[in-house]
């Protein structure tokens, strides 16, 4: 049956997925049994990884990883306005100062021209860049081979936010995010494109970063023998680190693993209303669909598609309630950051800082993008936005 309305994102869950979890309700252990375990080695193998950690929610793992990576007030981390608000809080969490590069115009992804002036220009004070934040937006890669050179040159730690971006590949290669960045950053969010209802994780080729994360996700407490102090019995446990307690269920992770084994075939239905969506609005001037660099495969957690409101002759708002009108429930992905009053407020950044964030903002809605869509959901959906547009 044809819904009423269309969100921009939903979960899609089966009875597969039903029995995973209730498998593990029937069992001994709800949190911190083999599932857990298991999930992260799935995780690895999709994700060409040697390392990963299940956490409570894909914030939990940012602020983790700002802490593994030992951000410390007075360091300068970087990363985009256009982002969830968690890829800027986490360098707040640390203590360490946050600033943000625009993105590029046609990747919506960090703009890595930019970011060297930026980073040169904080040399030129004597200000060393500490780790960049870079975000693959709605599922399209950053130019991690440009940002590789660049963290090699300037010795910057990165960090891929790949919240948006399970299932996507650059030049080719599913393994990029670990492969490029020093820690990479999960959502299990049900909008994203695996969910366990909350959840996330931390994914990395760094042994050291893994034991770190691992140790901050559980109170900072270890039982490893290697990293006691003194051993008292099989009950002795140390606190080394100040940790929290981040953990995941077992039962989450349990559908995690359940929800992974039909990943590739989400991110190709996804694809597949893509070029749908594509076909429909690309030689249409009051519409700018999302590009994909050349050798690269979009994930699309999101379609963002920018109106021409000058050309559509209506304010933003307008549009947005005659998209309503006619069931289609569009989000903004995102409000830029910097224009946050609490980014203004407490670190100084003004609105017109970064124009094309700002002029990215006014101009684009996240249309309804998940693999529940049927061919003629999708093109009924086409056929109500060009209504609304009409
Ligand atoms: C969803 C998301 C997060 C945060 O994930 P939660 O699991 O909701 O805490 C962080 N960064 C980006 C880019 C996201 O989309």
């Amino acid at each position: 049956m044809t819904p009423v309305n269309y969100a921009y994102g939903k979960q899609s869950l089966d009875p597969g997925d039903e029995l995973a979890v209730l498998d593990v309700l029937r069992g001994d252990w709800l949190t911190q049994g083999p599932h857990v375990q298991e999930f992260e080695e799935h995780l690895c193998k999709e994700l060409r990884a040697s390392h990963a950690t299940a956490v409570a929610n894909g914030t939990a793992g940012l602020h983790l990883i700002g802490l593994a990576l030992s951000w410390k007030p007075g360091d300068v981390v970087i990363t985009t306005p256009i982002t969830f608000l968690a890829s800027a809080n986490c360098i707040v969490y640390a203590g360490a100062t946050p600033d943000f590069v625009d993105i590029d115009q046609v990747t919506y992804t960090i703009d890595t021209a930019l970011l060297e002036e930026r980073i040169l220009t904080y040399r030129a004070s004597g200000v060393h860049v500490k780790a960049v934040v870079a975000v693959d937006f709605a599922g399209h890669p950053c130019d991690w081979a440009q940002l590789r050179v660049l963290a090699d040159r300037y010795g910057f730690q990165l960090v891929n936010d790949n919240c948006h971006a399970l299932g996507a590949m650059y030049g080719g290669d599913p393994g990029y995010a670990a492969a490029f960045a020093d820690a990479v950053n999960l959502s299990f969010h049900p909008v994203k494109h695996i969910t366990t209802g909350e959840g996330g994780a931390i994914v990395t080729n760094s042994a050291e970063l893994d034991q770190q994360v691992k140790i901050l996700r559980s109170h900072g407490m270890t039982k490893d023998p290697a990293l006691l102090e003194r051993q008292d019995g099989p009950w002795y446990y140390e606190m080394i680190d100040l940790g929290f307690n981040y953990r995941i269920t077992d039962f989450q992770c349990a559908l995690g693993s359940s929800q992974l084994r039909k990943l590739s075939s989400f991110v190709e239905r996804r694809r597949q209303i893509a070029a749908r969506y594509d076909a429909a609005f690309a030689g249409d001037s009051r519409f700018i669909i999302p590009s994909v660099r050349p050798g690269d495969a979009h994930a699309y957690h999101l379609y963002p598609l920018q109106f021409r409101l000058d050309l559509l002759g209506m304010t933003k708002l307008e549009l947005y309630q005659r998209l309503k009108e006619n069931g289609i429930l569009c989000q903004v992905h995102y409000i830029p950051v910097h224009t946050q009053p609490y980014y203004r407020k407490h670190f100084g950044f003004s609105q017109g800082m970064f124009p094309v964030s700002e002029a990215f903002y006014e101009k684009v809605f996240s249309i309804p993008m998940y693999p529940g869509l049927t061919d003629e959901d999708v093109d009924l959906i086409i056929s109500r936005i060009q209504l609304a547009c009409a």
